[in-house]
């Protein structure tokens, strides 16, 4: 069963916000409102949104400081931002881009605009969130079903093995170190070794036969999932961590 994914909504307008909320609210989307920096950052440090909505205008911090802050936290960096502004003009656009809005939209808006937004923004961050199917290189996990298959085989793998793999899949060509991957992938409050991230990485490859040259070693960093693998599996095994 999949939650409805959490949007956090700073913007000082309650008007603006009602309107937001209500819409995201009749859309399958659990609305939480903050009326300023302060009360977003305490929300924030209460439970983590799937997106936040981010208003540029707001008494005391602007959006823009506040959107710096949260992409340099190790804690709030990975959260999809979209920013709201009445300043439509060039640069203040790049501004917001450059502060880690992964969009921008200007107001006046629609809700129709909106929604379609959080909803694209979503599908780009967190697919799993979106409910689709991810494709890399012949590679398809599909998080509804829980199938993944390689150039239309079916593949089985084991609970661990998909976790790890749909983790690779969504941050893929980037390399996660086995700490990383232990916080992402078995959480933060579980103490396991690291070895045993190379255990599940080495049966993952194995379930992906073929496919399994794209989960790479990165000598002295950790592991990639790549769309174009530049080894095999089986020299990614000799060359080990
Ligand atoms: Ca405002």
């Amino acid at each position: 069963m999949r939650t409805m994914p959490a949007v956090l909504i700073v913007e000082d307008e309650p008007a603006i916000a009602e309107l937001i909320a209500v819409n995201l609210r009749h859309n399958g989307f659990r609305p939480v409102w903050a009326m300023d920096s302060a009360s977003a950052q305490r929300e924030l440090d209460a439970a983590l949104p799937d997106l936040i909505l981010l208003d540029w205008m707001l008494p005391g911090e602007s959006g823009l400081v506040l959107a710096k802050r949260w992409r340099s936290a190790a804690r709030t960096q990975a959260i999809p931002l979209i920013m709201l502004t009445a300043r439509g003009d060039e640069a203040d656009r790049v501004a917001g881009l450059d502060a880690g809005a992964d969009d921008y939209i200007a107001k006046p808006f629609s809700t129709k605009e909106l929604l379609a937004r959080v909803r694209a923004v979503l599908r780009r961050r967190t697919p799993e969130q979106a409910g689709e199917a991810i494709t890399i290189g012949g590679l398809v996990l599909d998080p509804g079903t829980y199938r993944v298959s390689f150039e239309d085989r079916l593949l089985k793998l084991g609970p661990t093995e998909f976790k790890l793999l749909h983790y690779l899949m969504t941050h893929a060509e980037r390399v996660h170190s086995r700490a990383q991957l232990l916080d992402k992938v078995w959480g933060d409050h579980v103490y396991i070794e690291e070895r045993t991230v190379d255990v599940h990485v080495k049966r993952l490859r194995e379930a992906l036969a073929q496919a399994g040259a794209m989960v790479e070693t990165v000598r002295g960093a950790g592991y990639r999932l790549t769309a174009q693998p530049i080894q095999t599996a089986a020299a990614a095994e000799k060359t080990g961590a």
